[in-house]
């Protein structure tokens, strides 16, 4: 058996990945149409929307497969994303690199193979393929078919990725962090470990606007969200939530810790400050919240408290 390569561009590959926010939901319709139409339009048994993870294939749609995941080095789809076209095992008992594979062997006895790569902003994130029991020829037509249903479902991804990125900073937006806080707050409740959220507002961000221009003010925030991208780890949830408005929430972690990081990414934006005269400093207020199941019933509920917090922090400035 052969196990997949790892793509040139993985780091970013699976950046713009985990920016879809899709993996571990919940099924949703608009993929599961798609599936059911390549199930029935080639009259096969298993038709998957299948994401590539760092170590496994995840299914965000699954017709005919007894799980929910598989590790990478056994997936089909992993030797899908390394090439641009789509990739067909006409009969897998007689390609060395599968005929081995566990998903030959035993269920689901994969014996034909057609994945077309989905692709977001020039990545390959994973496939819609479709697999049978039996070996099959796939021709010129039924791959101009699967390349149709698969620009299909990079509609609905791309789709996703507009409905939570922020355009401007590119990191996730309130939507975005509503879906994603939510899923790592049910993880720290499961798991009985802290959460804090920091909500921080910029400080006379305004006048910076009216001064120096609308767009010296954009370059603010993304300025603002670069630096949150450099100082929080990777599971950490941060967001635009609005105009000069951002949160974090740090999961695992506690307030003291919690602090830590906030005096670490306040040096980082003082010598961003120092570093060039701009007429202006960048500025910003914050609210340091920790997660309390009784208290706290809602993200919403979190982000208020943050919010007043942060308040309070600003009025005592003035
Ligand atoms: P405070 O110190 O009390 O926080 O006041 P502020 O001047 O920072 O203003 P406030 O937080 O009340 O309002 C945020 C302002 O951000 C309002 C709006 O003009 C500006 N703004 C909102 N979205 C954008 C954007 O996308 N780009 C730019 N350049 N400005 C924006
Ligand atoms: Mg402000």
């Amino acid at each position: 058996m052969k196990a997949p390569n790892i793509p040139l561009d993985e780091t970013e590959r699976l950046k713009t990945l985990r920016s879809l926010n899709v993996l571990d939901t919940l099924p949703e319709e608009r993929f599961e149409r798609l599936t059911r139409m390549a199930k029935r339009m080639f009259g096969v048994p298993i038709a998957l929307v299948s994401l590539i993870d760092e170590d496994r294939q995840w299914f965000k749609s699954n017709i005919g497969i007894n799980a929910s995941e598989t590790p990478r080095e056994i997936s089909f789809c992993g030797h899908a994303i390394l090439g641009n076209s789509v990739f067909i095992v006409p009969d897998t008992r007689e390609d060395p690199r599968f005929s081995d594979n566990p998903l030959v062997l035993n269920d689901p006895k994969i014996c034909f193979y057609a994945g077309c790569p989905l692709e977001v902003n020039g990545y390959r994130l994973g496939t819609l393929c479709i697999l049978d029991q039996v070996p099959r020829n796939f021709d010129e037509e039924d791959i101009e078919l699967l390349k149709d249903l698969a620009s299909m479902v990079e509609r609905e991804l791309t789709a996703i990725q507009m409905a939570t990125m922020d355009e401007l900073t590119d990191i996730s937006n309130r939507r975005g962090f509503m879906l994603l806080a939510k899923q790592s707050l049910n993880l720290c409740i499961r798991q009985e470990l802290p959460a804090v959220l920091v909500f921080l507002d910029l400080d006379k961000f305004k006048p910076i606007n009216d001064t120096f221009g609308h767009a010296e003010g954009d370059s603010v925030l993304i300025t603002f969200a670069d630096l949150m991208k450099k100082t929080f780890r990777n599971s950490d949830v941060f967001a635009r939530l609005g105009g000069d408005e951002f949160a974090v929430l740090l999961s695992s972690t506690s307030r003291k810790q919690a602090e830590v990081v906030i005096d670490k990414f306040c040096h980082s934006l003082q010598k961003y400050n120092q570093a060039v005269k701009r007429g202006y400093d960048v500025e910003y207020s914050y609210g340091i919240v920790e997660f309390n199941q009784n208290k706290h019933e809602s993200i919403e509920a979190l982000l208020a408290d943050g919010d007043s917090l942060m308040y309070e922090a600003k009025k005592s400035k003035r």
